[in-house]
């Protein structure tokens, strides 16, 4: 049998591989282990997700964070009120993956296409090679979907940089580099205020800008939160509860529904142990509408708002961080060939899936992030991974064995 190929060694991709293997499916695995995590967050990141909800899914026991800290000898992280450095999620991953998908390939996958007969896909990697399977798993997680609004946009015409008047979050690794300067970072969610609390602790002099008022908030301590509320690994609600137990049904609520929980549900809100580092030291502009960015006013980026009271203002620093998230776009996909991407059911933008994962071509599925549209929230989580790599490899291997 050919080889399954998953495209992708984030906790979503390497999840799905060890379910393949555990199943005795032949997979190839390609990408860099644990990137996202390594190069596309800030340094000294602490994970907002508790170390029940930061386990990557195996089809055997003995793989969780938990026992991760014991191999490693580090005190074990357990409990709602223990924090996990990123650091330690990222040596978690590579721990995972040496253990149950040794034969991870670090290549990038150039193209997917269907081949001419239509039994199966034509892969090109960067090393030159190509190969053909019966099937494809996408787990490409945030690679590509950063997202910069237009209003920011326009004041970087060569695309967002760290180097230049905006960046966006992702490009930031070490944050250190804006000691000493002013810096302004648009958004209100985990990210944006991490980020924010990160380069103040470093040095900066930091400004967070908000649309909304009281859009700066923090999330209550687990001490805190209502008891008679279901428990889930984001807090205890009877709606994240629904969402990361249930989310069968998910696909079959209308479209706008599906969209407007995704970006609404566990939205912008910090992390209950973030907010002493946050409150007092970074300063906060909550506005009605960010209207445009400039690239250099004075010689600095700046932005130009419309204040809660209605009036224009200005808000200069030496750079602008957008913490403005990703966003699902498989326009932004480029690897997945013209053909294939035209004849993918689509829903703004992403991917329409069935029951299993299962995109509308024949043996192609998508996991992680861009299956949130059809899963829910629960999807843009490494917690995630409990509920879909056992029902994706399922169907894959009724299918494709
Ligand atoms: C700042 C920040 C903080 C976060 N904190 C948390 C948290 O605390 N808890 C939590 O659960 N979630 C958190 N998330 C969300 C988290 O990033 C995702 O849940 C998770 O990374 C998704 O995993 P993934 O495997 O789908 O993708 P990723 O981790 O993004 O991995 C993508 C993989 O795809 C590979 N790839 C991409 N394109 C190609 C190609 N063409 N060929 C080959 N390989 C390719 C990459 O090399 C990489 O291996 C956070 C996100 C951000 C941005």
């Amino acid at each position: 049998m050919e080889p399954v190929a998953v495209i992708g060694a984030g906790p979503f991709g390497l999840s799905t591989a060890a379910h393949l293997r555990a199943r005795g499916i032949p997979v190839r695995v390609f990408g860099e282990p644990m990137v996202s995590w390594r190069a596309n967050m800030p340094e000294g990141m602490l994970l907002k997700s508790t170390p029940a909800a930061s386990n990557i899914d195996a089809p055997q026991p003995g793989h969780d964070l938990v026992d991760y800290c014991d191999a490693a000898g580090i005190p074990r992280l357990v409990t709602d009120e223990d924090i996990v450095p990123v650091e330690t999620f990222v040596a978690y991953g590579e721990w995972f993956r040496q253990r149950l998908v040794p034969e991870l390939e670090r290549v990038r996958v150039v193209s997917v296409d269907r081949r001419a007969d239509l039994r199966g896909f034509e892969l090109k990697l960067d090393s030159g090679e190509v190969f053909t399977t019966r099937a494809v798993v996408v787990a490409t997680g945030l690679s590509g979907l950063a997202h910069l609004p237009r209003e920011l946009a326009v004041a970087a015409p060569d695309g967002p940089a760290p180097t230049g008047p905006v960046s966006h979050s992702s490009q930031l690794h070490d944050l250190s580099r804006f000691s000493g300067r002013e810096l302004i970072v648009v958004g209100a969610g985990q990210s944006a205020l991490e980020t924010a609390a990160l380069a103040a602790e470093t040095g900066a002099q930091v400004r967070v800008v908000a649309r909304g008022k009281r859009s700066v908030d923090f999330g209550a301590p687990p001490w805190q939160q209502p008891l008679l509320r279901p428990e889930s690994p984001f807090g205890r609600a009877w709606s994240l509860w629904a969402l990361t137990y249930y989310p069968h049904p998910y696909r079959h609520l209308p479209p706008a529904v599906r969209h407007f929980l995704v970006r609404r549900v566990l939205g912008p809100l910090g992390a209950w142990w973030l907010r002493d580092r946050f409150e007092g030291k970074v300063q906060v502009s909550e506005v009605a509408r960010i209207l445009r960015a400039s690239g250099e006013t004075a010689g600095r980026p700046a932005l130009t708002v419309r204040t809660l009271g209605g009036r224009i203002e200005e808000l200069s620093a030496d750079h602008i961080v957008a913490a403005t998230g990703y966003r699902v776009d498989l326009a932004a996909m480029d690897f997945l060939g013209h053909e294939l991407r035209t004849r993918l059911a689509v829903s703004r933008g992403t991917p329409r899936l069935g029951a299993g994962f299962s995109s509308s071509v024949p043996g192609l599925y998508f996991t992680g992030l861009p299956a949130a549209a059809s899963y829910g929230p629960v999807m843009r989580f490494v917690c995630g991974t409990e509920f879909a790599s056992p029902r994706l490899v399922r169907h894959l291997a009724a299918r494709y064995r």
